[in-house]
């Protein structure tokens, strides 16, 4: 099965990197000279609206899915009519707009933080009237690792924090003091068969993913698996998906779901049986799904902006060593450390040691 994935980043690498011992191999499109996912795929090299590049990709593959949502919707729907593309086009329509999204999540019965919408800084200071403050305005499309956001603290930040988004259509959110923050990665198939990973609890900072936790027989899981499942039938999706939760007590807060691999499920590839990069491959190639059970105590450490050295890495007990191919930037994400232990001390050792290493530090 030949499979095209939009984007060559490092998520399209991992995919190919599991799906290639399956028999699958692997196309992708993406416009750029460094795509880092090339080491292991080949590339049509175009832009994602371009319409020849796009014709290409369909002409070389049985199916395509994506490793970004902010890939153009008419272009899931103009590959639709040659090949099959998984997630659909209709999960783009919603995973790229945060006033979409958080409508979904209410129509759905699924909870999120106090929200509004925004297209004027007469309607910010109608929304933040009626939502309070502390509150964080965000972008309605191109937002992600906390960027297009400003935290509203006090009246006076309005017009600043307007002007920071760059006066674009926007959503309020009411500030939430959440306990910690967890996402439910899953998988679901065409037949409608779904998988949940265990929950994994996520630490960030300034908006940014660090530390991703595995934590099988979480309490909150189980309605992390009911809020999921909503959004996974009410799509009739195939692929993996991942959503992510604000808890506050016995409350989840969806913040916003990703319709493709992600970074807090990273730690499935030495800590669940299959990995959710290898599931999604399944899915999408309608093979049977995988296992989704725990092993050992897991956890993912990203590597942001400074590369360690490999031997660095692999000299730390419990620690796997993912280098995405890519040179180190301020604020780029150019490798994770994979961290499986026999029990959750072990992990919470290995895990301080990986996080002095050159990038991981925050
Ligand atoms: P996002 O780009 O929406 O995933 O936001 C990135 C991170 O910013 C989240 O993972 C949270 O740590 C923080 N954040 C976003 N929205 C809120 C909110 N409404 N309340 C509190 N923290 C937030």
């Amino acid at each position: 099965m030949k499979i095209g994935v939009l984007g060559g980043g490092q998520l399209a690498r991992m995919i190919a990197l599991a799906g290639t011992p399956l028999g699958c191999s692997f196309v992708v499109l993406d416009p750029s000279e460094t795509a880092c996912a090339t080491s292991v795929a080949r590339q049509v090299k175009g832009n994602y609206d371009d319409p020849q590049a796009l014709a290409e990709l369909a002409r070389q593959v049985d199916v395509v899915t994506y490793e970004f949502e902010n890939v153009p919707e008419a272009s899931a729907r103009l590959l639709a009519q040659t090949v099959p593309v998984y997630p659909a086009a209709d999960v783009l329509h919603v995973a790229q707009d945060r006033l979409n999204e958080k409508t979904l999540f209410t129509k759905l019965g699924i909870e999120t933080p106090p929200y509004a919408p925004v297209n004027s800084l007469a309607e910010l200071e109608q929304a933040v009237a009626s939502i309070g403050l502390p509150a964080v305005l965000k972008t309605r499309t191109q937002g992600y690792d906390g960027k297009g956001q400003a935290v509203i603290k006090s009246e006076d930040q309005l017009a600043d924090a307007w002007r920071a988004i760059g006066e674009v259509p926007a959503i309020l959110e009411g500030f939430v003091q959440f306990e910690r923050e967890v996402s439910m990665v899953a998988v679901r198939n065409k037949a409608g068969e779904v998988r949940y990973y265990p929950l994994s609890e996520n630490h960030h900072e300034g908006g940014i993913l660090r530390v991703a936790r595995a934590r099988p027989g979480d309490a909150t899981a189980a309605l992390a698996q009911r809020y999921t499942e909503k959004l996974l039938s009410h799509f009739n999706y195939v692929g993996v998906i991942a959503v992510e939760f604000f808890q506050q007590g016995e409350h989840l807060l969806a913040n916003e779901f990703a319709p493709r691999v992600h970074n807090s499920g990273h730690w499935t590839i030495e800590g669940a049986e299959c990995s959710q990069f290898e599931n999604h491959v399944r899915a999408v190639a309608d093979l049977p799904l995988g296992s989704t059970q725990a092993l050992g105590a897991a956890a993912m450490v990203n590597i942001i902006g400074d590369l360690p050295n490999p031997a660095e890495v692999l000299a730390l007990d419990y620690c796997h060593a993912h280098f995405y191919g890519k040179s180190a930037r301020p604020g780029r994400k150019v490798a994770h450390i994979g961290v499986r232990a026999p029990d959750e001390s072990t992990r919470e050792a290995a895990i301080e040691q990986a996080l002095q290493l050159p990038g991981a530090k925050f």
